[in-house]
């Protein structure tokens, strides 16, 4: 199983948190992250394993929407930062695009997120 983690900016301590506070069910079901470059980067230095492709606005996003299609992502944790504007709005949409199209689970607020690591 292999859960792919963005947060932008003003979102990324809150998914440091959840990752945290979640650990044991991510370690239990041998979960393994993937995350965008600097969202991982936090993740890292809070000790957790996690593969990273380039940062967001650098195409990370788009980066992991191609995961996404070539059926390798299972789930999305995208933590938006809704009071933010963002230069790669384009790449954010594609790939909440492609999860609709894929039909992946995506998660956009640490509710969601909850849940669905409850489900399993
Ligand atoms: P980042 O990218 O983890 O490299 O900051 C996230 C994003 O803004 O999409």
């Amino acid at each position: 199983m292999k859960i792919a983690i963005i947060a932008h900016d003003g979102k990324k301590p809150e998914m440091v948190r959840f990752l945290m506070d979640h650990r044991d069910v991510l370690k239990r079901n041998d979960i393994q992250l993937i995350a965008t470059g600097t969202t991982g980067q936090h993740a890292m230095d809070a000790g957790l394993e996690v593969e990273r492709v380039a940062s967001g606005p650098l195409g990370g996003d788009a980066q992991i929407a191609a995961q996404v299609t070539d059926g390798i992502i299972d789930v999305v944790f995208f933590f938006r930062d809704p009071l933010g504007k963002h230069p790669h709005e384009p790449d954010i949409n594609m790939l909440m695009r492609i999860c609709d199209v894929k039909n992946i689970p995506l998660a956009t607020n640490p509710a969601t997120a909850e849940m669905i690591l409850d489900s399993f």
